[in-house]
């Protein structure tokens, strides 16, 4: 029997569940392993009947969190699918701005979407069973991830940062060169896409288990990056994470 599948979407741009629309050429094998049931960007019907529920988006209206409870109270196996899902993503930008700045700026009244809630993980509304970071999530890595679950192999990420793929690589270090990268305190599995083509790690797959938070704030204060800066670098997709620099009050 194939392990039938339920791809659901939240707040968030759908990149992830494109994701897997592009997989294209082992889309075909894929489903010969599992059975999609559910899956709006793939198909019309919706069934109910999923034991498996990838979970994209985080939470920001009130009446989202009632629809992911009942998706985890109908799925054996919940995963938060991408950084929106899993740390919240870009969207807890919303959460440092004040909500009648960014109604009216989205728009342009501030009486839309009242139930409008600061953003949540997936993780701060049910219980998480897996994650699969990324924005967008990476579809090699969740290739391997549904067919682990298919093997009944406990899937796993890489819990080392981002740094060693990129010295893998062969990169110059962009903090050498006097630029900021947060992939010392990032989860790999990327294979360090952004470094590698001189773009900054902003942190998407969230930190490792054990991140050297201070270590790094220290390295780029020193680089001439002040305290406000570095914070905001991490705000980016770890805003929940608390992470403040030297001096301040959680330090
Ligand atoms: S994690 Fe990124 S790509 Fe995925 S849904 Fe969120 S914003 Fe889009
Ligand atoms: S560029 Fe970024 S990811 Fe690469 S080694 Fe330097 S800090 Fe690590
Ligand atoms: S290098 Fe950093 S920002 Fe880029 S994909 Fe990897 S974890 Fe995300």
């Amino acid at each position: 029997m194939r392990p039938k599948i339920g791809v659901f979407s939240f707040t968030s741009c759908e990149g992830c569940q494109l994701q897997v629309l592009n997989l294209e050429d082992e889309l075909l094998h894929l489903i010969e392993q599992v059975e999609f049931v559910n899956f709006r960007e793939m198909m019309s019907e919706k069934g109910e009947n999923y034991e498996i529920a990838f979970v994209e988006g985080s939470i920001t209206r009130e009446s989202e969190e009632g629809d992911l409870e009942r998706i985890r109270n109908k799925a054996g196996i919940l995963v938060a699918f991408g950084a929106c899902a899993h740390i919240g993503g870009i969207n807890v930008l919303k959460n440092v701005c004040p909500k009648d700045m960014w109604l009216t700026a989205t728009y342009g009244r501030r009486d839309l979407f009242s139930d409008t809630i600061p953003v949540k993980r997936i993780k701060d509304v049910v219980d998480v069973d897996y994650v699969l970071p990324g924005c967008p999530i990476d579809k090699e890595e969740f290739l391997r991830f549904v067919q682990a679950l298919v093997l009944e192999i406990e899937p796993r990420l890489p819990d080392y940062p981002v740094c060693v793929e990129c010295r893998s690589r062969g990169n110059i270090c962009l903090v050498e060169q006097g630029r900021w990268c947060l992939g010392s305190v990032t989860r790999a599995g990327c294979d360090a896409i952004c470094p590698t083509y001189r773009d900054n790690c902003t942190g998407c797959r969230g930190l490792t288990e054990d991140p050297n938070i201070k270590s790094l704030f220290n390295i780029l204060l020193e680089k001439g990056f002040t305290r406000e800066q570095i914070e905001s670098k991490f705000g980016l997709f770890n805003g929940l994470e608390g992470i403040s620099g030297p001096g301040s009050t959680e330090d």
